[in-house]
């Protein structure tokens, strides 16, 4: 094909939704693709053809992962690794993970059509494990690719109950024990670029087709229990109850606030609620909910944390409740390398004639583990209603192509600056 960039977004969008289903899907009538398994295999034969008729060398790593390899003008170039991951949930989207590949060997496809090779090569890898929707642990394999993997457990059973990561990998002759001979860390890996559907809606309620992501969000996660005393709903007076249902709605509302008044990328949800005893006529004497806060930085959410947790104290003592916070999760904010940033914004303003929307992903990626390697780079693009994890996830061709050219351009201005 060679009707440019509008015509490669159109074939990078057929590409995904021909992978959406059987052999790519193992699952009737939806998208399951986990890792390793046989519409995993299908796939990876579908996307190495794509990678050789693009006039890249393929194979698999010792972690499953599919890399095409187009050299650069020296057989030692540093390497500049454009990826997404492979796998989806179950019952998931066409575009989560695949687009990103798919848009990586369209790029590849643009220069080679063109014959030009770069001081550095381009490689496009597919990750096997991004979602964790096999094993009982994600982004399994870009640890491995980053060097930053920890021995995993070989006998961890799959969701299936069919197989351990151990015998899931012999299929594919690797080997669990040597999974982290797949590590770029002796590698000149200068930079990993990944294209993602945003999965959330900014982009398309503000109009943008593309965004770039500034940094992947700093995460806290907190689950709450408040005491009180659980009493008859109809003897109980008033000013004598110690609801801690009643408690737990103010301290809701308290983070809803807090959230609202932040910047960087701040969301702070309540996204789970249990009350005890739950019944119509019992006074509620216990409640376990949690707290999720994101943001750009760190600092952003360690302030945000902060506030609500003090907010959530006051309601606690003035009410006379017991309560007790458990941290469950902490993850660090992964910043993009601001360089790269740089360059991201200036390829999106280049082929959307407007200034690039920062983002921050509120979401993980591969880039966040990648991070670990080399400078990231990420860039978003719209899907409609901000849908994902769900088959009604859909892109337009129009903006895959977008996301094409701010590729390539990004690509192109990556190579003067490097030179
Ligand atoms: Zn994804």
């Amino acid at each position: 094909m060679h009707g440019g960039n509008d015509a490669c977004g159109a074939r990078a969008v057929a590409r995904c939704t021909e992978l959406g289903r059987a052999p790519y899907s193992q699952m009737e009538g939806g998208l399951f693709r986990p890792y390793l398994g046989p519409s995993y295999r299908a796939t990876c034969e579908r996307l190495a053809q794509w990678m050789q008729d693009a006039g890249m060398a393929t194979r698999m790593d010792a972690a499953g992962n599919l890399i095409g390899r187009y050299g650069g003008q020296s057989p030692d170039a540093p390497v500049v690794l454009i990826g997404s991951h492979i796998d989806s949930v179950r019952d998931g989207g066409f575009f989560d993970g695949m687009l990103g590949v798919v848009l990586g060997i369209e790029a590849v496809a643009h220069f080679a059509r063109q014959g030009k090779r770069f001081p550095f090569a381009l490689e496009v890898i597919g990750f096997g494990d991004e979602e964790g929707s096999r094993f009982p642990r994600g982004m399994l394999t870009s640890h491995a690719v980053a060097g930053v993997l920890e021995s995993p457990d070989p006998d961890m059973t799959d969701c299936m109950g069919t197989a351990t990561l151990a015998t899931a990998l012999r299929e594919y002759g690797l080997d669990a024990k040597r999974m982290h001979m797949a590590s770029r860390r002796d590698d000149p890996v200068v930079a990993y670029v990944e294209a993602h559907i945003e999965q959330g809606p900014v982009l398309e309620a503000e109009g943008h087709a593309l965004g770039v992501v500034s940094a992947i969000a700093a995460q806290h996660r907190y689950r709450v229990t408040l005491c009180g005393m659980a009493g008859h709903a109809g003897t109980v007076a008033m000013k004598l109850r110690r609801d801690a249902l009643a408690g737990a709605a103010e301290i809701i509302l308290a983070v809803e606030r807090v959230g609202r008044a932040g910047g960087d990328g701040l969301v702070a949800t309540v996204g789970s609620l249990e009350v005890a005893p739950g019944a119509a006529n019992v006074v509620p004497g216990h409640v376990a909910f949690t707290i999720d806060v994101r943001a750009g930085t760190n600092a952003t959410r360690d302030d945000a944390a902060r506030e609500i947790l003090h907010i959530a104290h006051q309601v606690a003592k003035r009410r006379g409740l017991g309560m007790d916070v458990v941290l469950q999760q902490d993850l660090d904010a992964t910043p993009c390398g601001p360089r790269l940033t740089d360059l991201m914004k200036h390829a999106v303003r280049a082929v959307t004639h407007t200034p690039a929307r920062l983002l921050v992903s509120g979401a993980g990626h591969d880039a966040m583990v990648m991070a670990h390697l080399a400078p990231v780079s990420m860039l978003f693009i719209r899907c409609a209603g901000g849908i994902s994890h769900n088959p009604a996830e859909s892109v337009t061709d129009a903006d895959a192509g977008l996301a094409l050219r701010a590729m390539t351009t990004f690509i192109g201005l990556f190579e003067r600056r490097f030179g």
